[in-house]
């Protein structure tokens, strides 16, 4: 092995919003250590792996991607191969055992030690592994991340999570929530608004459990919003047991925060609600609902459902399937309960068969999707202001609407960060489509 040291890198990233912004984090790391960002996998020294545990699909891609790497490395024996994220920190050094050829292995407190581990590795040390679960998790400094939006900027609040939900292994992959202090989240927007940012999402997963030295969710929100030059402030994800009047409110008083809320329900079964342990029942979260919607009445409520979860009678599911239709959601995320290591769940019996899971995601997500369509049909002819974030090579454009909604538009890539008021005139159930009316775009514009 030469100790000739990387220069370039690849990143593949599995799962949610923070696994994303470690990534950025890693890449950041890397950028200023000198490397270059590869376009692929094959064309890189250093590829790093960034692992989703949630689920067993989403673990089971890592060993996917690790084959395809393996092949590469058998032409290449240079390459250096790093694991990280959830799965790296839940497996630890059995990633190894099944995938010897993986040089780093990071946990999830650890990617500032990216860059070392790789550097070590490109010298020929073996065992370059960090699974440490360190008392502070927020040591990359904000500078050094590589945001993968120049539009939408991850900002990390809290990291890990303290509930006890049955199905659920972050807590044992990300481990117990730390809060970071608000002055350093505030510099942090402060920073990226100063940068050209017109947006940021506040991430935890919990985020609205917040609250360190007497600073609370609320009182975060408001000292974010008084960011001049911030447009949107956006945050996920949320947990009910911590939705209380003051968050309901900061949606009625703060004018830059975004009408949309992802409120993970799981179940509308009482009985279901109660195994998982999530802390409030049926008739709790409706009023927690109705609490947010009579404080903003055009929220956006979106929420996450698992089918399938052990024990799920049929009753426990049409008691699922009536709650998603009470509330009348923007947007749901089913998933097929999946047993994972570690979790109070795995003691009772996965005994709801694979092929009856899909046919009640089958059943919400078709409800769903006619919701959608109905409701977005209505949107046509109406007004809508759009942040502009994605630009494709077609001429077409696409943002989001303050109740995150997409909006597919014709108009040219230089676009991207501004705000436009848009015409809809078209909707299918998951988007919208729209045109830019030009005379207003203006005044709304944000240079990048
Ligand atoms: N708390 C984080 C968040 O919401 O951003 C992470 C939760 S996870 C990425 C998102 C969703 O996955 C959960 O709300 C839940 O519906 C689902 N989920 C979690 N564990 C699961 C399991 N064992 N089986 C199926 N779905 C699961």
């Amino acid at each position: 092995m030469t100790t000739k040291p990387a220069s370039r890198f690849f990143i593949e990233t599995f799962g949610c919003q923070m696994n994303v912004n470690d990534s950025e984090k890693v890449a950041g790391l890397l950028l200023a250590d000198g490397y270059e960002r590869a376009e692929a996998a094959a064309d890189a020294d250093f590829v790093f792996i960034n692992t989703c545990a949630v689920r067993e699909k989403a673990a089971e891609k890592l060993f996917h991607a690790l084959g395809r790497l393996k092949r590469l490395k058998a032409n290449r024996p240079d390459l250096v191969i790093g694991v990280g994220g959830c799965v790296a920190q839940l497996q630890g050094t059995g990633i190894l055992d099944r995938a010897p050829y993986v040089d780093v292995l990071v946990g999830t407190h650890n990617v500032a030690r990216v860059p070392e581990l790789v550097r070590r590795a490109r010298a020929g040390f073996s065992g370059c592994v960090d699974l440490d679960r360190k008392a502070d998790s927020f040591t990359v400094p904000d500078a050094a991340i590589a945001h993968t939006s120049a539009v939408r900027a991850y900002v990390t609040a809290i990291e890990g999570c303290n509930h006890v939900c049955s199905f659920c292994v972050v807590p044992r992959t990300r481990g117990a929530e730390q809060c970071r202090p608000a002055d350093n989240i505030v510099g942090e927007v402060r920073s990226l608004v100063d940068r050209g940012y017109p947006e940021v999402m506040l991430l935890g997963q919990t985020i609205n459990a917040y609250r360190h030295e007497g600073v609370g969710f609320a009182d975060l929100l408001e000292r974010v919003h008084a960011i001049t030059g911030l447009r949107r402030l956006r945050f996920t994800t949320s947990h009910p047991e911590h939705v209380d009047a003051r968050m309901a409110d900061a949606f009625r008083d703060l004018p830059k925060l975004c009408p949309y809320l992802h409120l993970p329900v799981q179940s509308g079964s009482d009985r279901i609600l109660e195994s998982m342990r999530r802390g409030y029942t049926r008739a709790e979260y409706r009023e927690k609902a109705a609490l947010l919607r009579d404080r903003r009445p055009d929220l956006a409520l979106t929420s996450d459902l698992i089918v399938g979860y052990p024990g799920e009678t049929e009753a426990d599911f049409m008691a699922t399937a009536d709650l998603v239709d009470e509330v009348g959601f923007d947007g749901i995320f089913v998933f097929l309960y999946s047993p994972r290591p570690g979790t109070g769940a795995l003691r009772l019996a996965d005994d709801v068969a694979e092929e009856e899971k899909l046919r009640r995601f089958r059943v919400l997500n078709d409800a769903q999707q006619a919701r959608q369509r109905a409701r977005n049909a209505a949107r046509v002819g109406t007004r809508e202001e759009v942040l502009v974030d994605r630009v494709s090579d077609d001429g077409r454009v696409s943002g989001r609407t303050p109740h995150f909604q997409i909006v597919h538009l014709d108009g040219p890539g230089d676009l991207l960060g501004r705000m436009l008021e848009v015409e809809i005139v078209g909707a299918g159930p998951n988007a919208l489509l729209g045109r830019s009316l030009p005379d207003l775009s203006s005044a709304g514009a944000v240079a990048l």
